[in-house]
């Protein structure tokens, strides 16, 4: 059997690593943060952190129609998998479907990767692949668009579906199919 004091330097050693690891998580986050901001400066935008992990926010109070963010896609294999590890499978969008129906994904760049899914979204995304504000914005809210917005006539995957901690007054909670209330516009490319 342990001593007490045996106990005391495990529990405060247990401790000690914890905090470590959590300052750690913290500091490569601000670090991170950092370098993202140096991105697409041209855009009233900011990458931050909210209640679940980056985000982008405005960096000004914006007006309606004020784009914040322009895709920058690189097109992959990969389809987008909700709530997996890998960035590399989280930072996909639907470009286009192919004449057999098959979706065409890209990974995305820049700022676009972390406009966050909101239920209530206060940005649009528009046929040139902008994202675009739908109401007036104030200095430091966070932008959001709707990831279930019908884009285009496809079948809403299974690995598609997430659940939904938007914080909006009308969340879905779990998001596993297309909205039929927000229509994006065909994007050309
Ligand atoms: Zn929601």
């Amino acid at each position: 059997m342990q001593t007490p004091k045996k106990q005391i330097i495990i529990f405060f050693t247990f401790l000690l690593i914890i905090q470590s690891s959590l300052l750690k998580a913290l500091f490569d986050n601000l670090h991170k943060i950092e370098e993202y901001q140096k991105i697409e400066t041209e855009y009233p935008s900011y990458v931050d952190q909210n209640h679940l992990g980056l985000c982008l926010k405005a960096s000004i109070h914006l007006e309606k129609g004020t784009v914040v963010a322009t895709a920058n896609f690189e097109k992959t294999d990969k389809n987008y998998i909700a709530d997996h590890p890998s960035e590399e499978y989280r930072y996909i969008a639907l470009m286009n479907i192919d004449d057999n129906g098959n979706p065409i994904c890209g990974k995305v760049r820049g700022k676009w990767a972390f406009c966050n899914h909101s239920c209530e979204p206060n940005c649009d995304i528009t046929d040139k692949w902008e994202i675009v504000t739908n109401r007036k914005i104030d200095k430091d809210e966070e932008l959001t668009t709707s990831y279930d917005a019908l884009v285009y006539n496809y079948e809403w995957p299974a690995h598609w579906n997430f659940e939904c901690k938007c914080l909006a007054e009308k969340c879905k909670k779990q998001i596993n199919k297309y909205r039929l209330d927000i229509i994006y516009p065909i994007k050309k490319r």
